[in-house]
């Protein structure tokens, strides 16, 4: 039976101060909550945060790594150095990764491998564009964005990883896929799962991703295949977050 797990990407967002702030209207409530929570800091606030979840239901997870292990890489963080600061999760692919600083799927596959190398588990953000979906290719956007660490991975590679379908043009939009478009594709990827091998399809968590708030979010986690969500805006104000991981749990 897969849990549900909720996490927030912070992305590049808060001070010490407002960290602090936002992680006190956190760690008390979150006790009572049944999902899996996990939080996104920067980099430069994770021991902050390691440091304030050390007994709390609250998972650390990394916005991003580095594809190599160590060495002459400047500005990079290595999948270890996430690891040894208490990081369970690290996001890899997320659309703004991909968009902005144009990272392909080959060195994704890459970033995916090293995080599971360094004993973290993968979140795999994958989603089409709005020209993708209205060209009607959504399905092959994703799939061969999946299939790009399939093929390096093999199947296995997906046993303790997560997949965030995040539709591009919801991501910070305010623009949210309608329940039944986002289980539409939540569906297609368990199915791509299942052809490698049911167990994995059964037991990976596929979140969504894109505009999810309080006000939507139970719709969105009530479809079969979502298993919760990666919550972007809305992670950064408390009340808001525990209210998704709420409908979530
Ligand atoms: C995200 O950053 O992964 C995201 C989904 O952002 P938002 O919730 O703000 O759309």
């Amino acid at each position: 039976m897969r849990r549900s797990l909720v996490a927030g990407n912070w992305k590049m967002n808060g001070s010490i101060a407002s960290v602090n702030e936002l992680m006190d209207g956190l760690i008390t409530a979150a006790a009572d909550i049944n999902a899996e929570i996990a939080v996104c800091p920067t980099f430069v606030h994770l021991p902050q945060v390691a440091k304030l979840l050390e007994s709390a239901n609250i998972k650390l997870g990394a916005q991003n790594l580095c594809d190599q292990e160590k060495g002459a890489f400047t500005g990079e963080i290595s999948g270890d150095m996430l690891s040894e600061l208490g990081c369970q999760y690290v996001l890899v692919g997320h659309s703004e990764r991909r968009q902005v600083y144009v990272e392909s799927d080959a060195l994704i596959a890459r970033k995916f491998a090293a995080a599971k190398r360094s004993k973290l588990i993968p979140v795999l953000c994958v989603g089409e564009t709005l020209e993708e979906r209205e060209q009607g290719i959504t399905q092959n956007v994703v799939g061969a964005q999946i299939n790009a660490v399939l093929d390096q991975e093999g199947i296995e590679g997906l046993k303790n990883a997560v997949i965030a379908y995040e539709p591009v043009w919801a991501i910070g939009t305010g623009k949210t896929a309608s329940p039944e478009q986002a289980q539409e594709v939540h569906a297609f990827i368990r199915e791509l799962l299942t052809s490698h091998n049911g167990e994995v399809a059964e037991n990976t968590q596929i979140l969504y991703g894109g505009s999810v708030k309080a006000a939507n979010a139970g719709d969105l986690f009530g479809q079969k295949d979502i298993d919760g969500g990666l919550v972007g805006g809305a992670s950064l104000k408390a009340e808001e977050f525990l209210a998704i991981c709420r409908a979530a749990g």
